[in-house]
C-alpha cells in the first residue's frame, strides 16, 4: 500500500522521490507559462468553456453554502489547480460576486473573503498575480464586501491548509491529472496513454493510481473543510457509452500525441525507448468511478454530477478541422498543457516539428464524431 495512506504528514513526493525520467516529467507538470503565443494563459479557450458549463452547478452551490452555514462573516475559498492567465479568476468572480449578491438580497452583511489560489510550485504565479489588481477592480465597482486573494503553492494531493477553515473549494480541470504516473505499466511502446491497444493491466494501473489520488484528496480536503461546507470540481471524464475501459475515440488528444510522436520515431529523430518511457500522469474517470470513491472514501455526500459533452468544434472559427487555423489551435492548446512534460523528456528540439505532425493528424480525423471525452461537474458537501 501507498506509505502516504499510513502517514499524517503531508506527501512530499514531488520534490522527494526517485530521480529518473518518471520523476523528471511529473515534476515539470504545470502548464505553459507567460502570455506568449504558446503559453496556457493564450491557448485555455476551451477550458474557459468549461468554466461558463460549470457556472449553474457552481452558482447554486454557492448560494446553498452560504444559506447552509447561515451566512458567516467569513469566507475561505480555495482555488484549486487554478494556472496562470485570466481563467484562474473566473471562478472566484462567480463565488465572490454571487455571495455578495445573495446577501444584498436577503439584506445580511457580506462577509470578507479570503480567495487561496493553488498550483504547483512550478506554475507561473507571477503572470497571475498581475492580473489581481483587475481582478478587485472590477469586483469593487459591483460589489461592498472585501476580498483577499492569496498564492497557495503546493500539491492539492498534500495538506495545504490549515484544518476546519475552508468553506468553499473549487477546482477545474485539474485533478484528471495524476500525482505520477502509475506503477507497473507494461511496455506499451506506442502509446504515452491508454489506448484501445493497450493490454487491461494499463487501464487497471491508471485507474488504480486515480482511485489512490482521489481518496487522497477527499480526505485531506475533508479534514481542511467546515461542515456543510461545499466543493464544485470538474474533470476531463470519459463516457459510459462505451463499456470497453480501453476504448478511445481516434481523436483523443493523447492518441494524436502518441501518432505524432510515433511519427518522430519513424523518422528516427525520437528512439522507440524513448517513447517507450514516456507516459502521462493523467486518468479520465466516467461517473460511476468517481461516484464509487466518494461513496468509498466516506467523507462527502453528492449534490450534483452531471456529465456535458466535450466539443471542440464549438465556435464558427473551429468548425470543420481542415481549417489552418482551427487545427493549429487545437494543436497548440494541447502543447500549452503538455510541453514541459515533453521538454522535461525529450528535449526541447522536437517541439516544434512534433506540433506540426499533431495539426496535421488533426486533420486527419477532422470527421470523428463518437468522442469518448466529456467534462463531468462534480459538486459535493462536506458532511
Ligand atoms: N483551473 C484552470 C487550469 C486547469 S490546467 C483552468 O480551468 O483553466 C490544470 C492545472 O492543474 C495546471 O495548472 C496544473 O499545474 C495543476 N495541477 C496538476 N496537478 C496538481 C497538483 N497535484 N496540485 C496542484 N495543482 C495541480
Amino acid at each position: 500500500m501507498d506509505s502516504r495512506f499510513n502517514d499524517s504528514v503531508p506527501s512530499l513526493r514531488y520534490i522527494d522521490e526517485k530521480s529518473g525520467d518518471e520523476y523528471a516529467v511529473v515534476k515539470a507538470l504545470h502548464m505553459s507559462g507567460g502570455d506568449g503565443a504558446n503559453s496556457y494563459s493564450a491557448n485555455s479557450l476551451f477550458q474557459r468553456r468549461v468554466l461558463s458549463m460549470a457556472k449553474p452547478v457552481l452558482v447554486k452551490n454557492t448560494e446553498e453554502m452560504m444559506m447552509n452555514l447561515n451566512f458567516p462573516n467569513y469566507i475561505k475559498v480555495a482555488e484549486l489547480g487554478c494556472s496562470s492567465g485570466q481563467n484562474t479568476f473566473f471562478a472566484i468572480s462567480e463565488i465572490v460576486n454571487t455571495i455578495n449578491v445573495l446577501c444584498q438580497k436577503l439584506n445580511q452583511n457580506p462577509p470578507e473573503i479570503d480567495c487561496c489560489l493553488n498550483d504547483l510550485p512550478e506554475n507561473d504565479f507571477n503572470t497571475t498575480f498581475k492580473l489581481v489588481p483587475f481582478f478587485k477592480k472590477e469586483l469593487m465597482m459591483t460589489n461592498q464586501g472585501s476580498c483577499f486573494v492569496n498564492g497557495t503553492p503546493g500539491s492539492f494531493y498534500s495538506r495545504l491548509f490549515s484544518r476546519n477553515s475552508l468553506h468553499f473549494v473549487h477546482s477545474s480541470y485539474s485533478l484528471h491529472w495524476l500525482s505520477k504516473v502509475p506503477e507497473k505499466l507494461e511496455n506499451d511502446t506506442e502509446n504515452v496513454y491508454i489506448s484501445n491497444s493497450s493490454p487491461q493491466s494499463t487501464y487497471k494501473a491508471y485507474l488504480n493510481q486515480f482511485q489512490r489520488d482521489f481518496t487522497m484528496f477527499l480526505t485531506l480536503r475533508s479534514e481542511e473543510m467546515v461542515s456543510n461546507g461545499r466543493m464544485v470540481l470538474t474533470f476531463n471524464g470519459r463516457n459510459t457509452l462505451n463499456s470497453d475501459p480501453l476504448y478511445r475515440d481516434c481523436c483523443h488528444f493523447w492518441t494524436l500525441l502518441s501518432n505524432s510522436l510515433c511519427d518522430l520515431v519513424f523518422e528516427g529523430l525520437v528512439s522507440e525507448s524513448k517513447l517507450g518511457a514516456f507516459n502521462v500522469p493523467f486518468y479520465d474517470p466516467n461517473e460511476q468511478e468517481l461516484k464509487e470513491v466518494i461513496q468509498n472514501q466516506g467523507s462527502f455526500e453528492i449534490n450534483d454530477l452531471e456529465t456535458h459533452g466535450f466539443d471542440r468544434a464549438h465556435s464558427k472559427r473551429d468548425n470543420g478541422e481542415d481549417n489552418y487555423d482551427a487545427r493549429y489551435n487545437r494543436a497548440k492548446s494541447v502543447r500549452a498543457i503538455a510541453e514541459p512534460m515533453l521538454i522535461a523528456h525529450f528535449g526541447e528540439d522536437i517541439i516544434d516539428t512534433l506540433f506540426d505532425k499533431y495539426a496535421r493528424h488533426v486533420t486527419q480525423h477532422a470527421n470523428c464524431r463518437n468522442r469518448t471525452s466529456v467534462t463531468l461537474v462534480l459538486a459535493l458537501t462536506k458532511k
